[in-house]
């Protein structure tokens, strides 16, 4: 493997192993303390911490450009193509919304409104590429090598990496963290998916319009890219496969999938393309069959855009793992690691996306990094601690959740053991604005034994995310049923209807709040 020796990035050899050297017992200097192979959520994170802490580190990101081509920055997944754009858009898609309802509050607009795609698009690339910018200051100013490069494990010790322009180069580190997320999968088996299709590594990106949309996939991407598709006055329809967010408490998933069908969204449920043609007038035709359905009958549409959203794979080929003895999982080819984040090989860690059984969100990957980088310089020896993360999915109803769903709830501790809380409310600035609040709902599942503790809670409602957020907190550390009750709210919010909910759904009551 030839040293890199360009310019600013000579790097000095200062390790003499190679592959021959064993394993796990690691002695001689290297370039640096900590190498992490990714420049996203968990890897900014990790590098920052240990730098600050101490470490000499280096972080390597590199972004292969999407199957359509499209291009980002340093930051990864959330900066460039996932939580920031689509938050933003996402917002768009409110203020829409906001429009509708102010005239009852008594605003005058001029006229009809409409929505201007490429005006939002260039602002929101314009911020991301702010965020991109920042990253590398932060970087620079806690002394952290940002290298523009891909890299792969040479071995348990050693890094290689390629750039842009094709020039190679080698490092050698203490530790390596592999911080490299996932990219969006297509469908294997349907004609024209890859050649005609976009995915969210694509959407946010468009200079235009993507105009008349199909959204493939009802998770969190497909929902929320819905969402914001339907929000921004587009045509859009989604395919459902068989349920709306799997493994989601399952009542609260309904509800915002009805919010969506209420407000223009397009439901086929149990359906799935079979194939994806151009056609000369530049529009898609997709074909799609009902899953269920034992005579095939193929329906179809034409849509100006296919948007698939059926998951995420690891992004861990060319990484060099199995070669070194970095384990896989077989199923999901993700990172084995154990609870410290450490691989099969004992200076190899993996965190976020990339890692098996992990929760692909941006805090858990941003957590598990500081974490781990405190502990690989020795200032700590606190874990990761993956139970009860909060979530949001930025559905236009926005659907908040921490701990156990009233499934899962169910099945750990049997039906006749927990208490099911809840509450239908409307938001005050939806009475004014006469908007259908039959979707707000509150769900508080707790254990039906005496202290009633709390497992989990779940909100649909305006700002879900703001609202959850401290009662996650409160969840971690042990909320019961009556200290809910005993708290005092704030008023008038959505977040106090979780302080005042008190009917069961044993006891049938109707659970409509009314009144203050
Ligand atoms: P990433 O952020 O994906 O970073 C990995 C980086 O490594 C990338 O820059 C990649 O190019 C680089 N890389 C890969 N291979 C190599 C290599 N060999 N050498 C060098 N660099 C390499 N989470 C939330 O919490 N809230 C949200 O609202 C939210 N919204 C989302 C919306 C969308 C559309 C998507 C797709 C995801 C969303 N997520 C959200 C999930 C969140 O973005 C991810 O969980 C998070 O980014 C994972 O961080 P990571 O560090 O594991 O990987
Ligand atoms: P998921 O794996 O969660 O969901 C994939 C969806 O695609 C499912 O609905 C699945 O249906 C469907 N699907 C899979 N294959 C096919 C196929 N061949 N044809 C039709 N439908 C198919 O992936 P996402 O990309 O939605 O999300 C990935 C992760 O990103 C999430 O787990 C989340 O952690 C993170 N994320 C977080 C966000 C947030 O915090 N707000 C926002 C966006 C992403 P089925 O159920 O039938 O298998």
């Amino acid at each position: 493997m030839a040293a890199f020796s360009a310019g600013r990035h000579r790097l000095k050899r200062l390790c003499t192993f190679g592959v021959q050297i064993p394993r796990r017992h690691f002695t001689a200097e290297c370039d640096y303390d900590l190498v992490v192979i990714g420049g996203g959520s968990g890897g900014l994170a990790c590098s920052k911490e240990a730098a600050q802490l101490g470490q000499k580190v280096a972080v390597l990101d590199y972004v292969e450009p999407s199957v359509r081509g499209t291009r980002w920055g340093l930051g990864g997944t959330c900066v460039n193509v996932g939580c920031i754009p689509k938050k933003l858009m996402h917002h768009a898609a409110v203020l829409g919304l906001a429009m509708e309802d102010s005239g009852r509050f008594g605003w005058r607009l001029p006229g009809p409104v409409s929505h201007d795609w490429a005006t939002l698009a260039q602002a929101v690339q314009n911020y991301v590429k702010s965020l991109n910018w920042g990253h590398r200051v932060q970087l620079q100013d806690r002394r952290v090598k940002y290298l523009n490069v891909k890299g792969r494990l040479g071995d348990a010790h050693t890094i290689a990496g390629l750039d842009s322009r094709g020039r190679e180069m080698t490092l050698t580190a203490k530790n390596i963290v592999i911080a490299t997320g996932g990219r969006p999968k297509y469908p294997t088996h349907v004609p024209g998916a890859r050649e005609f299709g976009i995915t969210s590594d694509d959407l946010f990106w468009l200079k235009e319009s993507p105009g008349k949309t199909l959204v493939v996939g009802a998770s969190y991407v497909g929902l929320e890219c819905a969402g914001v598709l339907t929000g921004l006055g587009l045509d859009t329809t989604l395919m459902v496969r068989s349920v709306a967010l799997r493994g989601f408490d399952q009542q609260m998933a309904r509800l915002v999938t009805g919010h969506m069908e209420a407000h223009g969204t397009r439901f086929h449920w149990g359906c799935v393309p079979t194939s994806v043609e151009k056609l000369p007038s530049g529009l898609l035709r997709v074909k799609w069959v009902e899953v269920e359905r034992v005579e095939q009958e193929e329906r179809e549409d034409v849509f100006d855009s296919v948007l698939w959203a059926v998951g995420r794979a690891p992004d861990t080929a060319g990484l060099n793992l199995p070669e070194v003895g970095v384990q896989l999982d077989p199923d999901t080819g993700k990172i084995v690691v154990a609870t410290d984040e450490r691989t099969t090989v004992s200076n190899v860690y993996a965190i976020g996306d990339v890692a098996e059984g992990r929760p692909e969100l941006t805090p858990t990957a941003v957590q598990a990094g500081k974490l781990l980088a405190r502990r690989l310089a020795g200032q700590s020896s606190q874990l990761m601690d993956y139970e009860n993360v909060p979530t949001t999915v930025f559905t236009p109803l926005e659907y908040g959740c921490v701990g156990l769903s009233e499934e899962s709830a169910e099945r750990r501790y049997g039906r006749d053991n927990i208490e099911v809380y809840h509450a239908f409310y409307k938001p005050l600035e939806f009475t004014i604005a006469e908007r259908d609040a039959s979707c707000c709902y509150i769900k508080v599942v707790c254990e039906r034994a005496s202290a009633q503790r709390v497992l989990g809670l779940h909100f649909t409602g305006p700002s879900a995310g703001e609202v959850l957020q401290g009662f996650a907190l409160s969840l971690r550390c042990g909320l019961t049923y009556a200290q809910l009750q005993d708290a005092v709210g704030i008023h008038p919010t959505c977040a106090e209807e979780l302080t005042k909910i008190h009917i069961t759904k044993r006891s049938g009551l109707d659970a409509t709040v009314t009144g203050c």
